[in-house]
């Protein structure tokens, strides 16, 4: 019978038939979704477990139906069932919410982005060697530039703002300036940091690198850094060790490093195999995810996941987004939901689920059946429909 996903003792438990909520998503999540359940739904099968799919609301169809872009209904079930997964959704453009996405994460508390960067093969890649890319990045997302503290220019406020800091900090603003605040909290930092070093442990990797913009922010970027080689100290010194306390020579502990942010955008290029699992703050994760995106071919099969590991919850998604232009012609890549469903069922424990479907998802690129996307960088390639790619990865699983 199908049950909740529940978190015991701070670990998920996880039924055979568990409820997911999901929220296929505007645009080509029409097209998408449907794709995505049903290669889910056949790898779950075959190893004798069924996922009891809930459709919740948000974005366009829920204010069609309910004239609420994010109705209570959605983001309660969401808490209830600890575990779900989503399409793509509109920013409503002019309306009261500024993102859904960033909306969902700020409600549940959503504090780990995770992104793993990793190639398959077959996938058409702009770089020589894409198979060196094989890193995990865990992206702040609750603080920094994006928790969105910024007055406009002009405005009272700003006015406001710039002359309290002129009077008590005697900071010479610009009057007209429009003026963002960045806050990075020793606790957000920590807990994004712990989650990076807790992941490596589980997943036997070799290092954390803490990627910050720490020699000319050093309060927030740089603190980010101390932070993360004081919480290594204090709770993982039996299975990780910093830098500066082993001159680069872990032994058997995992590394943690750091670097700074411009470097890193660089050395994610020439020398990938020295990244492994990434921790950041937020507007750093969020240009290196994407430019590390690109290097295995793209938006269309990036995948991610938004965790709360004290809480349980997490929200797996597509990280593109709606592509309005192609919407309901059954023709983009389902790639990214579909890794997004790996993803969520290797948060699960349902590794062997998650294994099956990287196989046949690889099996069928290596038999160059592709959306128009990778059609478009591939010789000799088979264009098969959204739907099409689906069936070719179920008949492979
Ligand atoms: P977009 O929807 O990501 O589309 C940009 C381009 O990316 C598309 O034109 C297409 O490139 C490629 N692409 C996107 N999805 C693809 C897929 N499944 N398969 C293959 N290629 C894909 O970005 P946008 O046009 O800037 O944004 C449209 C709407 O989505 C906006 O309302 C935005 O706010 C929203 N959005 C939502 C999310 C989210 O929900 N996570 C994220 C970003 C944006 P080609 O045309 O070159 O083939």
């Amino acid at each position: 019978m199908a049950d909740k996903i529940t978190l015991v003792d701070g670990t998920l438990d996880v039924p055979d038939e568990p409820i997911i909520p999901f929220i296929e998503g505007d645009g080509t999540g029409v097209d998408i979704w449907p794709a995505s359940q049903l290669v889910f739904d056949a790898a779950a099968k075959k190893h004798g477990k069924r996922i009891e799919w809930k459709e919740v609301l948000a974005g366009e169809k829920a204010f069609n139906e309910t004239g609420s872009w994010l109705p209570d209904e959605t983001v309660q079930a969401f808490r209830d069932y600890l575990i779900g997964i989503k399409g793509p959704l509109t920013t409503p453009v002019g309306g009261g919410i500024r993102s859904l996405n960033v909306a969902l994460r700020q409600i549940l508390d959503l504090y780990v982005c995770l992104r793993p960067v990793r190639w398959f093969q077959g996938v058409p890649s702009p770089v020589k060697h894409p198979e060196k890319v094989d890193m995990v990045i865990f992206r702040e997302n609750t603080e920094d530039i994006y928790a969105g503290l910024e007055v406009e220019e002009g405005t009272p406020e700003a006015k406001k703002l710039i002359g309290l800091l002129r009077d008590n900090f005697g900071w010479n603003i610009r009057e007209d300036s429009g003026v963002g605040i960045k806050p990075v909290s020793e606790t957000g930092s920590k807990r994004l940091i712990r989650a990076a070093i807790e992941y490596a442990v589980r997943y036997g990797r070799q290092s954390v690198t803490l990627v910050h913009k720490g020699n000319i922010q050093k309060f927030t970027e740089g603190a980010f850094r101390n932070w993360g080689y004081e919480l290594v100290r204090a709770e993982f010194s039996d299975v990780a060790v910093g830098w500066d306390d082993c001159g680069g020579k872990p032994g058997d502990k995992i590394l943690v490093k750091d670097n700074i942010a411009d470097i890193t955008l660089q050395q994610v290029l020439t020398r990938p195999e020295d990244f492994d699992v990434i921790a950041t703050t937020n507007l750093n994760g969020d240009y290196l995810s994407d430019a590390l995106a690109a290097q295995v071919g793209g938006i269309g099969i990036a995948p991610g996941g938004n965790i709360n590991y004290v809480t349980g919850h997490g929200v797996f998604e597509a990280t593109h987004g709606t592509a309005p232009k192609y919407a309901g012609q059954d023709k983009v890549n389902p790639g990214s939901v579909i890794l997004s469903g790996v993803m969520m069922f290797e948060h699960l424990g349902w590794s062997d689920v998650a294994a099956d479907i990287v196989r046949a998802l690889e099996a069928t690129i290596a038999d160059k059946i592709v959306t128009y996307d990778f059609a478009r960088l591939m010789e000799g390639a088979t264009e098969v429909k959204t739907s099409e790619f689906a069936g070719a990865i179920v008949d492979r699983l």
